[in-house]
């Protein structure tokens, strides 16, 4: 065996096992089908901004071991997530907060706008919600709902919110504070200079094949090395014996323009169903305090922007899977795969794909620390 270990997937997950098992004297090959590494946390600079070419990226964590982790990579910047949502000609703060409900009823105080929710909650007569509209309505009420979350849950998923899991609308904040902050956790921020770097130093040392896909060359990649860690697509390791899992996937459309500030804001939702993308994100923003739009910081503003509008998409084979459908019917099929999975002795699965899971990256660094901690030092 030429490898120790063959990991399938330049993504974060896969960058971080590489990382340690390289550290630990082991002699690793990464691959990804993709030309860059970094997975969906990629970044590229264009016209000196910093562009999340997957969708935004803000890391938040509370896990004190997964922050202090991910420092010795890069330095972040203090950015704080404010999304802003935009529903028709109206616009509105998220997450679900004082300054979303004084907009949408005209009120000053918590009582007030406790008041109003829970009579709508009440009207709605939701004992156990049992659906993502069911939650939704049971926790910010149906005013909220109906402009704010249906449409754009519906365009995201391409499904009926009624069909939907709550545990997706679960992700979001609601407060009786006027506070625009869209994480609850302790820590949060950007790395300064982009995310491409942080996995680009976790590679150091370690033998890289960009654009090879394990499916093209499977047998051959398979004989040169002990171990595989795959953080691909678990259902298509094994040849979708058990039929496919769905995904949910994305199209993005970047353009250059010619002004300082578009949008004042790095993330604009569009709630309302019939604008095709869900979000409209201006990546300067994201590099807290140096950018347009700040006024007299004394930091000269680029005057060019770069946006980007995220269309979701339908995905099919070969599409990018960018979401798994964490719903009843595939969290059961995933089950049956991971039963496979378990009886594996050279195979490690891992990553959103890996393990079919709605992660972000906190949960991806955490899940790979203990995967280091089993398979390296176990
Ligand atoms: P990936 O980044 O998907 O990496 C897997 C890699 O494996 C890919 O590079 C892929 O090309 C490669 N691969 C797959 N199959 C093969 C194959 N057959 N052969 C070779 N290579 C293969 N998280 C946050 O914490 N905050 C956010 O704000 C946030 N925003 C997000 C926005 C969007 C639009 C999306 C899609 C995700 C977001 N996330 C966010 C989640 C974050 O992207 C993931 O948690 C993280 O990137 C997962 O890392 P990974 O290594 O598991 O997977
Ligand atoms: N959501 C919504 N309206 C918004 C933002 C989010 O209804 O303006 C819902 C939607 O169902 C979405 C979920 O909340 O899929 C989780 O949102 P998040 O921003 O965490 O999604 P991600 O960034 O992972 O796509």
């Amino acid at each position: 065996m030429k490898y120790d270990y063959l990991v399938v997937g330049a993504g974060l997950f896969g960058a971080i096992f590489a990382y340690e098992a390289n550290k630990a004297g082991k002699k690793v090959l990464v691959i990804d089908r993709r030309p860059h590494v970094g997975g969906n946390i990629y970044t590229e600079e264009v016209e000196g901004i910093q562009v999340h070419k997957y969708g935004a990226h803000i890391f938040h964590t509370s896990d004190k071991e997964v922050w202090d982790y991910i420092q010795q990579f890069a330095e972040f910047n203090r950015y704080t997530n404010c999304p802003v949502a935009r529903y028709k000609d109206e616009m509105y703060n998220l997450p679900f907060n004082m300054n979303t409900f004084s907009k949408m009823w005209g009120i000053k105080t918590p009582e007030e706008a406790k008041e109003i929710i829970d009579r709508q909650i009440k009207e709605a007569g939701i004992k156990e919600p049992a659906n993502l509209e069911e939650q939704a309505i049971s926790l910010v009420g149906r005013d909220i709902y109906e402009k704010l979350i249906k449409g754009y849950t519906e365009k995201q998923w391409g499904k009926r919110a009624s069909e939907l899991p709550s545990f997706i609308i679960r992700r979001l904040p609601v407060r009786y504070v006027y506070d625009n902050n869209y994480f609850n956790d302790q820590y949060q921020g950007i790395p300064i200079g982009g995310y491409t770097q942080i996995i680009e130093k976790m590679l150091e040392g370690v033998e890289v094949r960009l654009g090879v896909d394990f499916f093209e060359d499977r047998e051959i990649l398979e004989s040169e090395a002990d171990h595989i860690v795959f953080t691909g697509m678990i259902d298509a390791f094994y040849d979708y014996c058990y039929g496919e899992l769905e995904y949910r996937s994305l199209r993005f459309e970047t353009e250059t323009l010619d002004m300082e500030n578009y949008q004042g804001n790095a993330v604009v939702n569009y709630t309302e169903y019939e604008i095709p993308y869900t979000r409209i994100i201006e990546h300067k923003h994201f590099e807290y305090g140096c950018q347009g739009g700040y006024g007299n910081t004394g930091t000269p503003a680029i005057q060019k922007t770069v946006i980007t509008r995220e269309y979701p998409a339908a995905w099919e084979k070969g599409a990018q899977p960018y979401y798994p459908m964490n719903d009843e019917k595939n969290n059961a099929l995933y089950e049956r795969y991971r039963e496979l999975a378990e009886k594996e002795e050279h195979v490690i699965f891992g990553g959103r794909l890996g393990l079919y899971r709605y992660y972000d990256m906190h949960q991806v660094i955490a899940e790979a620390l203990k995967c280091v901690k089993e398979n390296l030092y176990g």
